[in-house]
């Protein structure tokens, strides 16, 4: 009886980790939290029993609680039921996934769409598909999470160039022996707004026989004369190898796609882990994003809201003195270590307004910020309002 039970103690063994790991996150302003909204959508969010405006949200147009989005996707999840029990190549694959890829193929006018279940899915499961050992990848500075570890992944020699930079690319490309070059990167950076320089990188992929594979996740439904993102603004749908769009955030629902040849699809149904080993999205998930691609096509004042919006903050920002530009919907306010952030979000709940602090690793150290994302949900009076908030807590950038 004295001797201690061996298997008492295996317990605590991460429990210990954990607590010495968050002592270390805490101690440097980069523990994060979570907080329920209830309910979710709108420009109007509620926590905890109080009203706030969200200006941290992707849901750039306002579709992940419209009435017809709503609606297909009530309708798809009475057919369908809820979930699809395996992975498309096994039994999850029904009319709703092929008919929302043959839908979203028209709408990037691409000869074939393949769906993934997020946008980390879809990068982490396209770029090994594509390149591996004796490969090369180059990937932009600024680069999503996803993109970052879809490169780790896939075991070829990773390359990152400075953030848009088309010439280091060139230089790189010229640079680096490999079987294969893929160059990755995202179209609009998701922490800052700011655009890839599609056409010079594109020019660079084409001097030294590497493909290139986009990320619209914040290009799609705000970008392009139909709201199909930044390839389509500058007429290079057909010129770039493959276009990762997002089903999460202008579409308001969930899921991710990638636009590409057929042939680029039959292969990534055959070798991407993430498509293979896991569970189809939901039929009623698509169905909802049919409908909401659908919206993007056909209601073009959704996009002239959000645009009215994005060149009024712009506005009000540099009346401020704050660098901005109306190029998306992404306003970074940098403002350097993450407690600068993190007070900066504190007073602007303090006033009404949910804007979250972003810190490393998702921005590089010395670049915390609050991130302002806009939505054609916001009123105007929203928009003046955060710039009033910003004028009265006199808000500076970082050097
Ligand atoms: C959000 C985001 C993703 C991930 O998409 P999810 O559908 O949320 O998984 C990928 N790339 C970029 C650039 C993003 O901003």
């Amino acid at each position: 009886m004295d001797a201690k039970d061996p298997l008492a103690e295996a317990e605590g063994v991460a429990t210990a980790w954990a607590r010495e790991d968050l002592a270390e996150l805490a101690s440097r302003g980069l523990r994060r939290f979570l907080e329920p909204l209830d309910p979710a959508q709108g420009a109007l969010v509620r926590i905890g029993g109080e009203t706030f405006i969200n200006f941290s949200s992707n849901d750039y147009l306002g579709l992940a609680s419209s009435p017809t989005v709503r609606a297909a996707a009530q309708a798809a999840l009475e057919h369908y039921g809820v979930g699809t029990g395996a992975s498309r190549v096994v039994t999850g694959d029904t009319p709703a996934h092929q008919s929302l890829e043959a839908r979203l193929a028209a709408f990037e006018r691409a000869e074939a769409v393949l769906l993934f279940n997020t946008g980390f899915a879809a990068n982490t499961g396209i770029i090994p598909a594509l390149v591996g050992s004796g490969d090369a990848v180059f990937s932009d500075a600024l680069n999503h999470a996803s993109i970052i570890d879809g490169c780790r992944l896939s075991r070829a020699r990773t390359v990152v160039y400075p953030h848009a930079d088309p010439e280091a690319l060139a230089q790189v490309l010229a640079e680096t022996p490999a079987r294969r070059k893929l160059v990755v990167t995202d179209t609009v950076f998701s922490m800052d707004g700011d655009h890839a320089p599609l056409r010079e990188l594109l020019a660079a992929c084409r001097e030294h026989g590497a493909a290139l594979m986009v990320d619209e996740a914040h290009a799609t439904g705000v970008l392009g004369a139909r709201g199909a993102g930044l390839c389509e603004e500058l007429g290079l749908e057909s010129q770039v190898d493959l276009r990762m769009g997002t089903l999460s955030k202008a579409f308001g629902g969930m899921g991710a796609y990638v636009a590409t040849s057929r042939a680029v699809v039959d292969l990534l149904i055959s070798r991407a882990r993430p498509f293979i080993f896991s569970t189809a999205l939901p039929a009623a998930l698509c169905a909802a994003a049919e409908a909401a691609v659908d919206a993007v096509e056909s209601d073009v004042h959704l996009r002239e809201r959000l645009w009215r919006n994005i060149r009024r903050f712009a506005q009000g920002l540099r009346a401020l003195g704050l660098p901005a530009e109306p190029r998306s919907a992404i306003f970074p306010v940098i403002l350097g270590e993450p407690e600068r952030a993190l007070d900066a979000a504190r007073r602007c709940r303090d006033r009404g307004l949910l804007v979250k602090a972003i810190r490393p690793p998702t921005v590089p150290e010395g670049t915390s910020r609050l991130r302002f994302c806009l939505s054609a949900a916001h009123t105007e009076g929203h928009i003046d309002l955060a710039l009033e908030v910003l004028r009265k807590m006199g808000v500076r950038h970082a050097e």
